[in-house]
Formats: C-alpha cells, structure tokens, sequence
C-alpha cells in the first residue's frame, strides 16, 4: 500500500507532476517546479548553481538568485521528505554538492527513465527479430505519455529545449512502431495516424516515407505517389529544401513499379505448425 514514506515519483511526460505516496505534492510556487522539474530532466547528474540559475531566471538572474534557489531547494525538500526523516544536505532525494545539486532517483522513480528504457529493449527486440515484444515495449512506452511534456512549464520558455528533446524521443519511438507495423503488414492501419502526422510534423521525411510504405502496402499506390508530391510540397514551402535520397528513391521505385516493400523490417517470421511441439519438462 502507498504510504507518505514511499519514495517520490516524478512525472514529465505531461504536466509535470511529483507523488508521494499515491498524492500529488507537485510545489505550486513557479520556481520551485521549475527547479525540480530541471532536475528531475537530469536525474542523478550534477547540476550546476550556475545552470540552474541561468535556465529558472533565464539569464536575467537578479544578484539575489543564488540566495533564492537556497530558500527554494529547502521549501522542495520539505515537499519530498517523509516526515521522519531530516532534510539537511544529506537528503536522500535532492543532495547537495559543492556549487550545484543532483536529484537522486530509481529508475521506477521517474516517467522519462522508463520510457527510455522501454524504448531501447523494444528497439533490441526488433534488432533481434522479435517484433511482437518490440511492439509490446513500444506500446508500454507510449502509455506512459499523459500529453504534452511539460505542458504546464511551457509559458517562460525555460524549458523550450528540454522539451523540443522529448518531443523529439516521442516521435522517434512512433517511428519505430511504424516500423513494427510495417513488417506486421499492417500498414493500412498505420495510413490516416501517418498522413496526420505528416502534417504536424511536415519535415521529418521518415515520416513521408513511412506514410507511402503504408500506401502501397494497402494496395494503394497511386496514392503513394500523391504522398510524395505533398510531401515535395511541403519540404520545400517550411523549409525550402527538396526532398532526402531515401524518399527520391522510395518514389523512383513505386515510378518503376518495383516491389518498395523491400525497405520494410523483415525477420525470419515462425510459420505456424513447423516448431516441433515442445514437451514440458518432467
Ligand atoms: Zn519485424
């Protein structure tokens, strides 16, 4: 059962939220979540005062920051620490080092560390031909997304790289379900969440190309070959370029009516029936 003595558990795949014992605890002062968020970004590294001080007042720290961040590392302490236990420089949870700090954490601790751990076995899964406990990890992974990241530390732009960087992991891991999905066949399903997303994200081209592979694998490859004008279009009206080798050649293939199905995984699948059947050990 979830008690006050449990550990805290942070969450920035979303709002960013602090638990304690199945209650949130997340500090309401500004500051003061900015200060754990930074730092639950880079749990368990040294943060630097220096750091700290030039991303919470964005570069434009009054003389009196130093002293500040002091008062709001003890006020954050006192939310993270179990009653009986005291919050001098030896806190469990946030330890003080000579000029900086570090947020130590389990990996269970923290949204971000799971999710990046999910993503790297999936990805091992699917290295190694295992694309159904790829798909499983991938899934797993994407659950623990509760909407945008950080959503609540958006307005000072603070926080405008940290969470460009998870934006970017999210879409990477979409990727590799696509990719799962791809070699599953399945890619007719994959075709309206790819064409949105071509949209929103108009200049990752892997996108483009996983949206035709879809197209063609749903027998449907004139439509492809529109999917390649968009993306044309768009590459060149965000960003003034033309489209990457892959997806010219993704789109010479479909031209020639070769098989572009070629690019997606493939692993060696069991045909059903042909294991020999396995006897349980006596
Ligand atoms: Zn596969």
């Amino acid at each position: 059962m979830a008690t006050g003595d449990d550990p805290p558990q942070f969450r920035v795949l979303g709002t960013f939220e602090v638990t304690r014992g199945g209650r949130r605890c997340t500090p309401t002062a500004p500051k003061q979540r900015a200060l754990l968020a930074l730092l639950a970004l880079h749990a368990n590294e040294f943060v630097p005062t220096s750091r700290i001080v030039d991303q919470l007042w964005s570069r434009d720290a009054p003389r009196s920051a130093v002293a500040a961040l002091h008062g709001y590392v003890t006020a954050v302490r006192r939310v993270l620490t179990p009653s009986r236990v005291s919050s001098r420089n030896s806190h469990p949870v946030l330890s003080t080092r000579p000029s900086g700090y570090v947020l130590v954490l389990e990996p269970h601790q923290l949204d971000l560390t799971r999710f990046r751990a999910l993503a790297k076995e999936g990805q091992g899964a699917m290295a190694a031909g295992d694309c159904a406990h790829a798909w499983d990890r991938f899934c797993a992974a994407l659950r623990l997304w509760r909407g945008s990241p950080l959503a609540d530390l958006r307005g000072t732009g603070a926080f405008d790289h940290d969470i460009a960087r998870l934006e970017k992991e999210y879409l990477e891991l979409l990727r590799n379900r696509f990719d799962v999905m791809l070699c599953n066949g399945d890619g007719h399903l994959a075709v309206f969440d790819l064409e949105e997303l071509c949209q929103t994200h108009p200049l990752w081209e892997g996108f483009h190309e996983q949206l035709m592979l879809a197209l063609c694998q749903a027998e449907r490859r004139a439509d492809a070959l529109t999917a390649y004008a968009r993306a044309y279009r768009l590459l060149s009206n965000h960003a003034g370029i033309e489209p990457g080798p892959r997806l010219r050649s993704l789109h010479q293939l479909i031209l020639n009516g070769d098989d572009p199905l070629d690019r997606v995984h493939r692993h060696e699948r069991a045909t059903t029936g042909s294991e020999p059947a396995r006897t349980a050990s006596p």
